[in-house]
């Protein structure tokens, strides 16, 4: 990590300074010793964001002035050029990863999947995203999107706080599960809720569309063990790890022990997420908490890598 790269926060929460000092070629040696040690290939990553320059601008300030998690100093410690932080996925040997997106208001979303179209023609390792709206024309937009090759949706109940039971949705889910085209899902209500987070109004998406492929981000945090529910009861429903069991998300948010043996279980289903790069603390910090887990190679190697060539078809 460079000067002007390395956050640089006030407050109470701040990462240790060797935590950021980390990053750069000390800590993409440090990622890539973790998969060879598992005998993978490298890493694919579902939960990884890449935004229009100005939306993501926007985004960071959101997380630095504490508005994301109560207040909580949420320093940035990827803030750094798009070519950059490709290139730091690619040192880490991130082989596939995600380009995450979503709108907070309306007459957004077709724009957004336009950048992302263009993003991801010019690098090929990231996975083509795309997201929608609950507003009229979203069908449309999204059956255009997978057309052009979408190939994974992201829809933030928290930041859109809309109804993903609202009906200019019922054709979008209807789409997503008829085309097998998974949706990353910001449905838990942490770091904060929103007035459809919870396992309530998804749950009533899954009703009507039981097989839809539902990625829930964070592992569903707060409320794990109603998405662990979830992914027991319909088979397409997924969890990933992002920031889950990171000492940060651990302050705001633990997973309680109890738990822990169905997450062991579940294993086929949880896909490695970050949300590289926004988040607080290394890259690494994601794959030692999950590591420390104790639940073996054999889970890591499905989570980091084999559950999402699988699910994906990469
Ligand atoms: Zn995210």
């Amino acid at each position: 990590m460079t000067e002007q790269g390395a956050p640089a926060p006030a407050g109470p929460h701040r990462e240790p300074a060797g935590a950021a000092a980390e990053a750069g070629p000390a800590e993409a040696a440090s990622v890539a010793a973790f998969w060879r040690g598992l005998g993978l290939p490298g890493l694919v990553d579902i939960h990884t964001h890449f935004m229009p320059p100005n939306v993501l601008a926007k985004v960071w300030a959101f997380f630095e002035r504490g508005r994301a998690a109560a207040g909580r100093a949420w320093p940035i410690a990827y803030r750094l050029p798009e070519e950059e932080r490709v290139a730091l996925l690619r040192a880490f040997g991130v082989r596939r990863f995600s380009a995450l997106l979503y709108p907070h208001k309306p007459g957004m979303a077709a724009w957004l999947n336009s950048w992302a179209a263009g993003f991801a023609a010019r690098t090929p390792d990231a996975l083509h995203s795309a997201t929608f709206f609950a507003e009229p024309g979203a069908g449309a937009y999204v059956t255009e999107a997978i057309g052009a090759g979408a190939r994974l949706f992201k829809a933030h109940l928290q930041v859109g706080a809309y109804d993903p039971r609202d009906e200019t949705l019922d054709g979008v889910w209807g789409t997503l599960a008829e085309a097998g085209v998974p949706v990353v899902v910001h449905c838990g209500s942490g770091p904060m809720p929103g007035p459809f987070t919870g396992p309530g109004p998804i749950s009533g998406v899954l009703a009507r569309h039981p097989r839809l492929t539902m990625i829930v981000a964070h592992l569903g945090a707060p409320e794990y063990g109603e998405f662990l529910d979830l992914a027991e009861r319909y088979p397409g429903v997924h969890l990933d790890t992002t920031m889950a069991f990171t000492g940060f998300l651990e302050h705001l948010a633990p997973f309680p022990p109890a738990l822990r043996p169905r997450l062991a279980t579940a294993g086929g289903r949880i896909l490695l997420g970050t949300d590289f790069p926004n988040i607080p603390y290394p890259y690494l910090h994601q794959l030692e908490a999950l590591a420390r887990l104790e639940f073996g190679a054999a889970w890591l190697r499905a989570v980091c890598h084999d559950n999402a060539v699988r699910l994906l078809g990469l």
